[in-house]
């Protein structure tokens, strides 16, 4: 079969290298590079973890996830996970670090729970007064995206698959499919996938129905000099508990400490305007971060990344269908996470025709 794939982030590199595997003709479309920098799935790391706190549909399909990765690394000759564990803290009651560790309880995960104290002891960088406990799991840790693309990308390349690389998708006739390049081309497919992170709203304007685009940021930071090697250990951070969302996810292999939260996006109508960090962002952002780190402002802001990705209102994955174009969008800023095992998903739905599964599977209701 020949299929275009229009977007070049984790879902579509995933889904372009299943389908190869399967002997299909692969076509992928990116308008930028790859990585692009400016896509979700272009930063330095992403997240992998077991806690979903109440989404117990999503603690299920993880395992799957873990071992779609074991299988791209097996054809990649290399893993690009960093199994640095995952630790979460609760300061108040009910608040999110608490709520990830009750979906661990039902789920039978095994944690380690710290008093303050110990998790202080553990974490230098941990202030034991602003905090009820810590708990840390083995499994999961920094997926590193910039490494997993271009290792995907070179692996199509060596597999027979064609990458158009700096080339817009501009059109599609889902039922003649075909796909209109910003260049003129025209490149006639038995099917098209559409996995277009932010931007997929231009080319399928209906589903603003189901997505809402925001734009967010992360923010790099350099930690005071007596505190960075208790970071170059650190797991990645899954909840600071409270009640702004921040994460973070340490230096590993090279890339940076960062940190993010829920609280900082904000809705947006185009993923290419307002990409320039404006002036104080990123030290917004750290000071979130206390409680529960000490002396947070001897952090320096390295530097700042602006994001744009779409949300549905459940925070579950969405499948489309129209004509000969499946759209796929695993959004809700936890996706990347399970970027192989939907690029899998994704090619076993383009064989089969069966869009229903697909779709159950992606709303982790399989
Ligand atoms: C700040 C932030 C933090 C996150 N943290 C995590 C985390 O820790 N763990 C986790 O699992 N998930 C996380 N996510 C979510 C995760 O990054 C996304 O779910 C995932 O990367 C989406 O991948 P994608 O391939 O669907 O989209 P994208 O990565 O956005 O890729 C879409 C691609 O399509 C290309 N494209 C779009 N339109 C066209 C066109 N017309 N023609 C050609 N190419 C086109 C774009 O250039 C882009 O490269 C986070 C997201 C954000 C923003």
């Amino acid at each position: 079969m020949k299929v275009c794939i229009a977007g070049g982030g984790i879902a579509g590199l995933a889904a372009a290298w299943a389908l190869t595997k399967r002997g299909h003709q692969v076509t992928l479309v990116e308008q930028g590079s790859i990585p692009n920098p400016l896509a979700a799935s272009g930063d330095e790391h992403r997240m992998i973890r077991r806690g979903f706190g109440s989404a117990d549909g999503y603690a299920r399909t993880i395992s799957e996830a873990f071992t779609a990765w074991d299988e791209l690394w097996r054809d990649l000759g290399r893993s690009h996970l960093s199994h640095r564990g995952v630790l979460a803290m609760s300061q108040f009651e009910g608040d999110d670090g608490e709520n990830f560790r009750l979906g661990y309880d039902r789920m039978g995960e095994a944690y380690e729970l710290y008093e303050p104290k110990e998790a202080a002891r553990r974490y230098p960088f941990l202030d034991p007064a602003t905090i009820r406990y810590a708990y840390f799991t083995r499994a999961g840790g920094a997926l590193l995206c910039q490494r997993i693309a271009s290792d995907l990308a070179r692996w199509l390349t060596d597999n027979g698959a064609t990458l158009r690389l700096n080339s817009r998708v501009d059109a599609i006739d889902a039922d003649k499919g075909t796909v209109g390049l910003g260049d003129g081309d025209l490149i006639a497919a038995d099917q098209i996938v559409v996995t277009a992170g932010a931007w997929v709203l231009q080319l399928v304007p209906e589903l603003s129905r189901h997505l809402t685009l925001y734009r967010t940021f992360v923010a790099y930071l350099t930690p005071p000099d007596d505190l960075a090697s208790a970071w170059a250990d650190a797991p990645a951070i899954l909840d600071i508990g409270g009640e702004t969302g921040a994460y973070m996810l340490p230096p590993v292999a090279g890339t940076g400490l960062k940190a993010g939260a829920s609280l900082v996006k904000r809705p947006a109508c185009d993923p290419d305007a307002d990409r320039v960090e404006s002036h104080g962002e990123g030290e917004r952002l750290r000071d979130l971060l206390s409680p529960p780190l000490a002396r947070i402002r001897e952090y320096a802001v390295a530097r700042v990344r602006t994001c744009a990705y779409t949300f549905t209102a459940d925070d579950k994955f969405l499948s489309y269908r129209r004509g000969k174009a499946l759209i796929v969008s695993a959004c809700s800023g936890h996706g990347y996470k399970f970027g192989a095992a939907v690029g899998r998903r994704l090619a076993e739905a383009v064989e089969s025709g069966d869009d229903s599964s697909l779709l159950r599977w992606l709303r982790a209701e399989a």
